[in-house]
């Protein structure tokens, strides 16, 4: 997926946590579902040292490690977890059990750069914010206007 979609997958999955989270905690899991794409930005190998199981781990240690919070650690973990599920969907093979096995896997449901996947979830994602959210109080707020 493109930022846009891994941005939905994650505004989709993790905004049902606002119903038991302060948002400040759902925000950080948000931007840890992005984080493994920084494998573009340091040039190194795409989809292999930051986009597996071991990856999450070490992200969800540094997050206790920051943190003090075993919570915001489990967040941490699922939301990396989170980015290697979306792009497992893609068609790009990768080993998500990197480096306990080289075996890669890919669904090969859609590209990557498909855009209408990458649009469609994005908006699925954003209702799905906006319903967990008190963003329907603005929407309420516009149609009063
Ligand atoms: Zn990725």
């Amino acid at each position: 997926m493109n930022r846009l979609g891994h941005l939905g997958f994650s505004l989709l999955l993790l905004s049902p946590l606002l119903k038991f989270f302060p948002i400040s905690y759902v925000l950080f899991a948000i931007a840890l579902a992005m984080l493994p794409d920084i494998d573009l930005v340091l040039r190194v190998k795409h989809r292999k040292y930051t986009h597996n199981v071991t990856f999450a781990l070490l992200i969800a240690v540094l997050s206790y490690v920051l943190l003090a919070s075993f919570l915001l650690s489990i967040l941490a973990f699922l939301s990396v977890l989170l980015h290697v599920i979306a792009d497992l969907m893609t068609k790009q093979k990768f080993a998500p059990l990197y480096p306990f096995s080289q075996k890669k896997y890919a669904l090969k449901l859609f590209r990557s750069d498909n855009k209408s996947v990458n649009y469609i979830v994005f908006l699925l994602g954003l209702i799905s914010f906006m319903h967990f959210s008190n963003v329907e109080v603005s929407l309420d707020l516009i149609r009063f206007i």
